[in-house]
């Protein structure tokens, strides 16, 4: 694929578009955005500019001049994405959206927000509590990533299992599509069959169909009571059949976490704090919420019930806080153990999981892999992190991984599951995402990409590549 260059005419009209402070253009300011969360080097690539608007209006007009010279353009939120999706693998413009970071309205009669795209998560949330409302979305990155992000990856995060992922939230979206036009694509209506859906359409895209610069997002009361429970399982198959247990019977937590036990040992380490539970299992993190007090004593002795039938040695009423702070510590914690590690972000039908887990112990056993994992155990979700010893040659390792890949991801589509559950495809999964799509389905997706955006200027060559 080849483009054109960022130039010194093209750089001048970009700041009539922005206004010169935010066009950058220097080395140093621009390494930021030359890499999202994932730490191997071979995957950073720096942009010609980074471009900062503060509207949809300039947001278009950049896409418009860049489609007119055939530039790629690049959106980035908060830059926390774990598939290299925001990387410039192709220089162009990187199209941050930090400046668009205005809560816009929030309406409790409608029980809706309308949020630029670089909102913070947590702002979102924080300002809908502040309104005694409530928004679902809560990706453990919540602190650093930004709606439009959430949206263009579909994040799920710790309330999916009750809430569904970030797509369930969306009402309607603003979007500046690839030849630079502003279009409004849902509405807030609790139901409409009027045509395509094409904000669902948007939501997962990773950046590659459209430029999400507001959004109107659902919000839902504040739950009165929220309760969490600490299970602690002597195996971790029988951890993670909770959750299944538990929608069987028809019980619908919020969340439903899982953490191994060595896991647990490496984020203990970190935190330099005694786990909040016997050390020798394997933990289940589970929130309820309930309308009153009635309903959430029944629920905490169903929990309790369930949870000793399913196998728990223990089940703890836990302290929010520190029972959150150890399940989000994770990825922190792994990183303070390897700079070096290959994430797998694999998700199974709720049911396989255990067989999934399995599995996982067989082969990381023999292909000698150091790992570390966790789970939206609730969704089938799990995050699977490979460490890379400090002395072993990285090539050696490499080699190790990938063909662990390969076996590991044939098992995975044989149980009915997916390459990723919430971080998305980008530029690092493209390969395995070719190779294991089911080629019609892969051909419909260029098909729609290309139909969207005939000069592939939008983050080109993530998710798939075009011939
Ligand atoms: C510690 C940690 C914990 C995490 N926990 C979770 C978790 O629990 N659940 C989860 O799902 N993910 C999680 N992630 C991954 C990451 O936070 C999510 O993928 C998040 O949604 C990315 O948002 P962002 O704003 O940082 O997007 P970026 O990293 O900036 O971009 C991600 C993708 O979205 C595109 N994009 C960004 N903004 C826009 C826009 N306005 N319009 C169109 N495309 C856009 C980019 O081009 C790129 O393809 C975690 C990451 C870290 C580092």
């Amino acid at each position: 694929m080849s483009y054109e260059k960022v130039t010194a005419s093209v750089q001048a009209r970009l700041r009539q578009i922005v206004g010169a402070a935010y066009v950058l253009t220097e080395r140093e300011k621009m390494l930021p955005y030359s890499h999202d969360e994932v730490t191997d080097p071979s995957y950073h690539h720096l942009p010609e500019a980074v471009v900062l608007p503060a509207s949809a209006d300039e947001t278009a007009a950049v896409v418009k001049l860049a489609n007119t010279c055939h530039i790629p353009v690049v959106p980035r939120g908060g830059g926390t994405g774990l598939a290299c999706g925001a990387v410039p693998i192709y220089g162009g413009i990187v199209l941050s959206t930090e400046r668009l970071n205005h809560i816009c309205e929030i309406r409790p009669d409608g029980l809706y927000a309308v949020v630029e795209a670089g909102v913070r998560t947590a702002d979102l949330q924080a300002a809908a509590e502040a309104r005694g409302l409530f928004y679902a979305g809560d990706p453990c990155s919540g602190d650093s990533c930004c709606i439009g992000g959430n949206i263009a990856t579909n994040a799920g995060g710790n309330r999916a299992v009750k809430y569904g992922t970030t797509r369930h939230q969306i009402y309607a979206l603003q979007i500046v599509n690839p030849t630079g036009h502003i279009l409004s694509v849902g509405a807030p209506l609790r139901k409409q069959s009027t045509g395509y859906c094409l904000e669902q359409l948007l939501a997962g895209s990773e950046g590659t169909l459209g430029i999400i610069t507001q959004a109107t997002l659902k919000l839902f009361p504040k739950p009165p009571y929220c309760s969490d429970i600490l299970a602690v399982f002597p195996t971790a198959e029988a951890a993670v059949t909770l959750a299944s247990t538990l929608l069987q019977k028809g019980i619908l937590p919020t969340c439903v976490e899982f953490l191994d036990q060595t896991t647990l040992h490496a984020i203990a380490d970190f935190l330099q704090e005694p786990l909040p539970g016997q050390a020798d299992g394997h933990y289940v993190i589970i929130e309820m919420e309930s309308a009153d007090e009635d309903e959430r004593d029944r629920h905490l002795l169903q929990l309790d019930e369930y949870c000793r039938a399913g196998g728990a040695s223990q089940v703890l009423l836990a302290e929010y806080k520190k029972i959150w702070h150890l399940r989000k510590s994770f990825a922190e914690a792994v990183r303070a153990e390897s700079l070096c590690v290959s994430k797998e972000d694999v998700v199974v039908p709720i049911e396989r999981e255990a067989e999934l887990l399995q599995k996982i112990a067989a082969t990381t056993a023999r292909y000698r892999l150091t790992v570390r994992l966790a789970a939206h155990a609730g969704d089938g979700n799990l995050h699977l992190n490979i460490l890379k010893p400090p002395a072993e040659d990285y090539d050696a390792w490499q080699r190790r991984v990938q063909a662990h890949q390969q076996e590991l991801y044939t098992y995975i589509y044989q149980l009915g599951g997916r390459l990723s559950g919430e971080h998305g495809i980008g530029y690092k999964r493209k390969q395995l995402m070719k190779k294991f799509t089911n080629p019609e389905e892969l051909a419909m997706m260029k098909a729609i990409k290309q139909a969207w955006d005939p000069n592939n200027i939008l983050n080109p060559g993530k998710i798939f590549d075009l011939p």
